[in-house]
């Protein structure tokens, strides 16, 4: 269960992205939605220690992931806005090497992760072929293969189907889906189909606060 409580983020330059969010995920897809501006990406940073907010708590199953925060990346899988990928690499190279960042140190274990996670999504046909030439849908269902690498527990999935069209939209709700069952996944999205389809809880966000927090059947209605 990941609980963040007050959390608050000010850039230098003034603009207030996040003032006090309060969200409890309890398990399953969770879905973040709001227009450009609202916050999200600044909250999935946060939630990937990759920036620390300016007050407020966040625990991940019982842990203060702000007091341990390698401790808490060890159990986390981020597929980031703006996932890049080096030309020329294969599928099966890049997952390789990504998962020896990740700690992976056994040669073995770590080449049967990345044939199970190229299988799981569906790219293992097209494992010695480079990511960088990857159509958009291919590329974000490598982006969950390398956020699943080390089996982590929470997964952040910031705007993933943003330029997909609906065939590989589809395809990766899937595989979204699937995950789900075993792992705590938050979506952030400004695409209202995104979270009716896949999640049973979700919050809006608009100018850095939770306008409101229940089921997308409840809340999409409302909008
Ligand atoms: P989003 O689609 O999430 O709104 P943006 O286009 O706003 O993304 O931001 C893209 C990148 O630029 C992000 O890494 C964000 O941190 C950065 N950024 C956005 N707004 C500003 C700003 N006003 N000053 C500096 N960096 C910004
Ligand atoms: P979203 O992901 O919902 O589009 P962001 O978290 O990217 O929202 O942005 C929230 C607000 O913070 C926006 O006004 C954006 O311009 C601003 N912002 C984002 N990143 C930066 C940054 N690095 N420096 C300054 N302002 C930023």
């Amino acid at each position: 269960m990941l609980r963040i409580s007050a959390v608050s983020k000010t850039y230098p330059n003034g603009v207030r992205a996040l003032q006090g969010i309060d969200l409890t995920i309890e398990r399953g897809l969770f879905g973040l939605l709001g227009p450009n501006g609202a916050g999200k990406s600044t909250l999935m940073r946060i939630l990937a220690t990759l920036q620390t907010p300016d007050a407020g708590q966040l625990t991940f199953d019982g842990a203060d992931v702000l007091a341990d925060p390698r401790g808490h990346r060890r159990r986390l899988g981020y597929l980031p806005q703006d996932f890049g990928v080096y030309p020329g690499v294969s599928a099966s190279e890049l997952l390789d090497h990504l998962g020896v960042l990740k700690g992976l140190t056994d040669r073995r274990a770590r080449r049967e992760q990345v044939d199970a996670l190229l299988q799981q999504t569906n790219l293992y046909a097209h494992r010695k072929k480079a990511v960088s030439g990857f159509s958009g849908g291919m590329r974000q269902r490598f982006g969950i293969a390398q956020a699943l690498l080390g089996n982590p527990r929470m997964l952040i999935v910031d705007e993933p189907t943003a330029g997909l069209d609906p065939e590989e939209r589809n395809r990766f709700h899937n595989l979204l889906s699937e995950v789900g069952e075993n792992v705590v996944v938050l979506l952030s999205t400004h695409i209202v189909e995104d979270v009716r389809q896949l999640c049973p809880r979700m919050a809006i966000l608009s100018g850095g606060r939770v306008l409101r927090e229940g089921a997308p059947e409840t809340l999409v209605a409302e909008l």
